[in-house]
């Protein structure tokens, strides 16, 4: 069968008990980068054959490791951080192993948008979580129909382009709209930022901006423009 083991966004600590007894059961690990999850296993003492298995390679990988499981090995799936397939590879070899009726789990873990949210203070009982922006076609039309969400929605950036994004967001949704940036989540420097996407944007457009981001936004409201 295959597993998928969310892994930590930062914070060490943030591994469930169960994804380490698992990542000790499984026969091979596969990793979007042995290197980074060569350091996490090393750090929880677990030593286990790894292999490659990322964006640029999952096209090929998928029906050898479909194949390898039906075969009878256990494989988990881990990404460099939070939970696979969650703007990460996984999606692909999830779709090959349910159309061959493997057993598939995905435990419950660290994501980074989920305390993003929360922390947001936005509503979060429905919410629309794009993942990264595309950086130029269809930029613009997507952010276009973000502004019109009634929901908040959530989007992963680089802290190089927070504020441009924001900027870009603010040119369409206008300076009210609120926003709440989440920066280095489950990190000694996490902090969330939230308020007028115009006073976000003044905040963060005086420094370099490091580390990890989440952008949280409110949905448009009834009756603004
Ligand atoms: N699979 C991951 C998850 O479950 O959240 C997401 C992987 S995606 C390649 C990486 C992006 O997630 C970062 O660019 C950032 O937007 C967000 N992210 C990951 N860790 C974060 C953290 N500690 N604080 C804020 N954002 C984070």
């Amino acid at each position: 069968m295959l597993y998928l083991v969310p892994t930590p966004i930062g914070n060490l600590e943030d591994i469930t008990l169960r994804a380490i007894r698992i990542l000790k059961e499984v026969d091979v690990i596969l990793a979007e980068d042995t290197r980074t999850s060569g350091n996490l296993l090393r750090h929880l003492g677990i030593s286990k054959p790894m292999v490659a298995f990322h964006l640029n390679n999952e096209h090929q990988q998928v029906e050898r490791i479909a194949d390898r499981i039906e075969a009878g090995e256990t494989m988990a799936l881990v990404t460099d951080a939070g939970t696979p397939a969650i703007s990460d590879p996984g999606f692909m070899l999830v779709r090959e192993c349910v159309r061959r009726e493997i057993r598939v789990e995905c435990l419950p873990g660290p994501t980074a948008f989920v305390p993003a949210l929360v922390n947001s203070g936005l509503p979060a009982e429905r919410f629309i979580f794009e993942g990264f922006l595309p950086h130029k076609k269809g930029r613009q039309t997507k952010i276009q129909a973000i502004a019109e969400y009634p929901y908040t929605t959530i989007l992963y950036e680089s802290p190089f382009r927070l504020v441009k994004t924001l900027e870009q967001l603010m040119e369409v949704m206008g300076p009210d709209r609120q926003v709440s940036v989440a920066r280095e989540l489950t990190k000694v420097h996490e902090e969330n930022v939230r308020g007028r996407i115009e006073d976000v944007i003044g905040y963060f457009g005086q420094k370099e901006v490091k580390g990890e981001i989440v952008i949280v936004i409110s949905g448009k409201l009834k009756g603004e423009n």
